[in-house]
């Protein structure tokens, strides 16, 4: 869901690129002849440099690269050209309102959001002071209320965009969060072990640092559905999620990977630790008091654990060892912990 997001944002900016270089291609070259006409060379040489670049960035598809350095090459010949624009003595005031163009388009273009913010007030920046050098041979250019009218509608717009990209930010995160949830429990789901187990083992070999699973299943759960309905499962399975929750350190990743089975990979933690992890969790939920309608419900549950290393080096190794000790525990009759360390 993760890579879902990031690609469909990804291809979004690709997308929006590709129009802009069309756009800017057409613009770009109508400016080059107008400045020719006019006889402001320095101008008609920068918008044919916008032609080129927009031309050698469609030519070569530098759009489509997830790389900001063709987004920043555009940014800077565009920014550069308006930039320069501004400091032409016979300019209208009115072509300020290319400087608007700055907040938006870093945003549409460049990803984080903090090097699209940097981009527009530098470009903001060099505008202004773009437009006070222009403002020699006019000084009315200066007055507090033109300057008001030219800095206030694109500093708006920057602190709009800003605003509007971080809300979508928040979306996403939260779509993507929702994605990894297991929704009866809020335990994280199958996907996110799968990812977090590719991080947290190159963490492990990286810094030498041990890596543990814990896999859970509970005891003759079947029984508990069939003698107390399935809501009383559910309720269970709750109670157990937040028993897990309170016991387990803020690193540990607890998971529920089906109906009533669990992982837990523990970051940092050797095999005889998660095994005291296992133990705890075991007693918690033989003593715990779980009540439905009333009625204090006894459950138990089996783990195995596994060491990323010591019970081998893919995740299918250590998953295979983990579920082969917790179906070793079933058949020596249920409610304990085996590990490799007997
Ligand atoms: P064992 O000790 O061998 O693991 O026995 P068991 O009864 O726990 O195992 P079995 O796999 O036979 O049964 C698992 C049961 O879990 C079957 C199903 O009714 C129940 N279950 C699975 N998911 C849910 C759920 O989301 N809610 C409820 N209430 N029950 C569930
Ligand atoms: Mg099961
Ligand atoms: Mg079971």
């Amino acid at each position: 869901m993760q890579q879902v997001i990031l690609l469909d944002n990804e291809r979004r900016r690709q997308r929006t690129f590709w129009v802009l270089l069309l756009i800017t291609l057409p613009a770009a070259l109508l400016f080059t002849g107008i400045n020719v006409a006019l006889g402001a060379m320095l101008l008609a040489l920068l918008n044919l440099g916008l032609v080129l670049a927009s031309m050698g960035l469609l030519m070569t598809r530098a759009y489509n690269s997830t790389h900001p350095g063709p987004a920043l090459i555009y940014l800077s010949v565009f920014f550069g050209t308006v930039t320069t624009t501004l400091t032409w003595p016979e300019l209208h005031p009115s072509a300020y309102v290319w400087a608007a163009t700055f907040p938006v388009l870093s945003y549409v273009l460049l990803q984080p959001i903090s090097l699209a913010l940097c981009t527009a007030i530098i470009a903001l920046l060099s505008a202004s002071v773009g437009y006070w050098l222009g403002a020699e041979s006019e000084p009315s250019r200066l007055a507090p209320v033109q300057l008001a009218h030219i800095l206030l509608p694109p500093m708006g717009l920057l602190i709009f965009c800003h605003c509007y990209a971080y809300s979508r930010y928040q979306s996403d995160q939260r779509l993507l969060e929702y994605s990894l949830r297991e929704p009866l429990t809020g335990l994280w789901n199958r996907k996110k072990l799968d990812s977090e187990f590719v991080r947290e083992a190159g963490r492990a070999y990286r810094t030498g640092m041990p890596l543990s699973l814990i896999l859970i299943d509970l005891d003759n759960f079947k029984c508990l559905n069939d003698r107390y309905g399935h809501e009383a499962g559910d309720k269970a399975l709750v109670f157990i999620a937040q028993l897990m929750k309170r016991r387990l350190r803020q690193a540990d990743l607890a998971c529920r990977i089906g109906g009533e089975e669990f992982a837990i990979l523990l970051p940092d933690t050797a095999a005889h630790h998660a095994v005291m992890v296992a133990e705890d969790l075991r007693t918690a939920l033989e003593k715990g008091l779980f009540f439905y309608r009333g009625k204090r419900i006894h459950m138990t549950l089996s783990a195995g654990v596994a060491e990323l290393g010591r019970d081998g080096e893919t995740w299918t190794d250590i998953y295979r060892a983990a579920d082969e000790r917790l179906y070793a525990c079933k058949n020596e009759g249920r409610n304990c912990v085996l590990s490799s360390l007997g």
